[in-house]
């Protein structure tokens, strides 16, 4: 992943119950990246869609989840913008490189970095 090119982290929203770590920037960073190909809204210029953190350290997680590791974050999917779906994850695959997996579970996105 090329680290160099500028990130608004600002475009995330995170709740205030999530955990994140610097390990996790970045995780962040790409998912901020990647649905930043959606555009914007063509009436208010603003981003169309702001990804959701919804867990990192926190929450329940499977035995041995990456989580615990402080190696995985989790963004809501629910919300994304109808058709969105491949395009955010054909972006996302290309910026988090080899280094990290993601998978759609249910109603959220989990990336994790490799073991
Ligand atoms: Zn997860």
């Amino acid at each position: 992943m090329d680290t160099t090119r500028p990130v608004r982290l600002k475009l995330t929203h995170v709740p205030t119950v999530v955990i994140i770590t610097p390990e996790n920037a970045t995780i962040i960073n790409a998912m901020v990246r990647s649905v930043m190909a959606l555009g914007n809204c063509p009436m208010c210029k603003a981003p169309t869609y702001i990804p959701c953190l919804t867990s990192g350290l926190d929450g329940i997680h499977s035995a041995g989840s990456r989580h615990y590791a402080n190696a995985a974050l989790d963004f809501r999917s629910s919300d994304w913008p109808l058709g969105s779906r491949d395009t955010v994850l054909r972006a996302l695959a290309g910026e988090l490189g080899n280094d990290f997996t993601y998978r759609i579970e249910s109603d959220h996105l989990h990336i994790e970095r490799r073991a």
